[in-house]
């Protein structure tokens, strides 16, 4: 064994990939503030303000809203281990990575699957979801994913709550990479269960879970006929700890609250509305320097915050993603599954939304491809992004 070890002294990095985000310096230095008890006033109060505004956040005035420990997977989990009894008819969209793991999670908590899968790169026809509720009527949720992260693709809403709740079924959506950068409404939308992380859109550090449940949800998980098989993510219990009545279920990490109560204090001085049209903005301007490299994007409902491209022709993924980071200290996504090696994702999201990041990735992807013998036309991209730039 060694007998001393180097202090941790991590680069700063420059965070455009799927996530995490870059963390400001002012959700780091809240990160740091004195560790309290997870029973402290002071900590109780950090709560009560950190629901309210997640209530703001995900535009609704669910009570049951709180932030699970856990990454944006706990949130997941907790949404269907908690609605979903043994035997319960579930039919989940999938088209990308994430819906696949919703209907796994599901699955493995004793749900009958009912996938409507559709190519990856596109987004789930309502008619789908619609033509699986007629075949199986007996079906109790509907899952959805509204920000595809695997390949990019936004996923419209509206439609799939109408069909689900016409069919009697609860509508459960994964908004980790939605929330704080898109368009998101509970409460108009009629979207029952929704789970998301800090990480990415909230730009925080990962550890917890925002999750929030509509009143027909809860009545759902509270006359549940079998007992939860999870301990840790049991909703009648957690939610003990986050009402008036303040029972000890786990010992809550004050400091990862602080962490998203700081985060979620800066999407409210932005609003929430200039917040999406900053990201739909810097949105036009990296694609318009993307495509002029000719870069081409993979789904043709592309999410602002999360832009997937096909790797240049000619290019080596790899390398190129090794420079970026060596080069630029910018992280950009690889592809997964099936796009592992074939596609490049950009996030800007939350904190990483910025003129500087934008300029800065497309100048360091036009010289590293240029280096690598990829014909890409030299200062289009820059001019292109910097036109949508001046525009504003
Ligand atoms: C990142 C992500 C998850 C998983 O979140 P973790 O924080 O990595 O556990 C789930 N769904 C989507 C759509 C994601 O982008």
């Amino acid at each position: 064994m060694k007998t001393e070890y180097p202090e941790i002294n991590p680069t700063e990095r420059i965070l455009m990939g799927p996530g995490p985000s870059d963390v400001s310096a002012r959700v780091l230095a809240a990160l740091a503030k004195p560790t309290l008890g997870h029973l402290d006033p002071e900590y109780l109060a950090v709560m009560d303000d950190t629901r309210s505004m997640l209530q703001y956040v995900f535009r609704t005035t669910n009570e049951l809203t709180l932030a699970m420990p856990g990454t944006g997977s706990a949130g997941m989990e907790a949404c269907v281990a908690n609605l979903v009894e043994p035997g319960d008819e579930v039919v989940i969209g999938v088209c990308g990575y994430f819906g696949a793991r919703m209907a796994e999670m599901a699955e493995r908590h004793g749900a009958t699957i009912h996938r409507v899968d559709v190519p990856w790169g596109e987004i789930i026809d309502p008619a789908a979801i619609g033509k699986a509720l007629a075949d199986h009527p007996a079906t109790k949720v509907v899952g959805v994913v509204q920000a595809e992260t695997s390949t990019g693709a936004h996923q419209p809403l509206e439609e799939i709550s109408r069909l689900a709740h016409g069919a009697g079924a609860l509508l459960l959506v994964d908004a980790v990479t939605s929330l704080g950068c898109v368009e998101l409404r509970l409460d108009d939308w009629a979207i029952d269960a929704c789970y998301s992380c800090t990480q990415k859109g909230l730009s925080s550090p990962p550890g917890l879970a925002p999750v929030s449940f509509s009143p027909a949800a809860a009545e759902k998980i509270w006359s549940r006929k079998s007992v939860i098989r999870s301990w840790y993510l049991d909703l009648s219990l957690v939610s003990k700890y986050w009402s008036s009545e303040r029972v000890y279920h786990h010992t809550a990490s004050s400091n990862l609250g602080y962490a998203l109560y700081e985060g979620l204090r800066m999407v409210v001085e932005e609003g929430l509305e200039a917040r999406h049209a900053r990201h739909l903005y810097h949105h036009r301007a990296l694609r318009a320097g993307l495509e002029a490299m000719g870069l081409e994007y993979i789904p043709d409902h592309s999410l602002p915050n999360l832009n997937a491209i096909h790797v240049a022709a000619g290019a080596d993924d790899l390398v190129v993603r090794k420079r970026l980071l060596s080069e630029y200290g910018i992280e950009i996504g690889a592809g997964l599954g099936p796009f592992a090696g074939k596609a490049w994702r950009i996030g800007i999201m939350g904190s990483s939304c910025t003129q500087r990041n934008v300029i800065l990735v497309l100048g360091a992807l036009e010289s590293i491809l240029g280096d690598m013998g990829v014909p890409v036309p030299k200062g289009a991209a820059i001019a292109a992004a910097s036109e949508v730039f001046a525009s504003n």
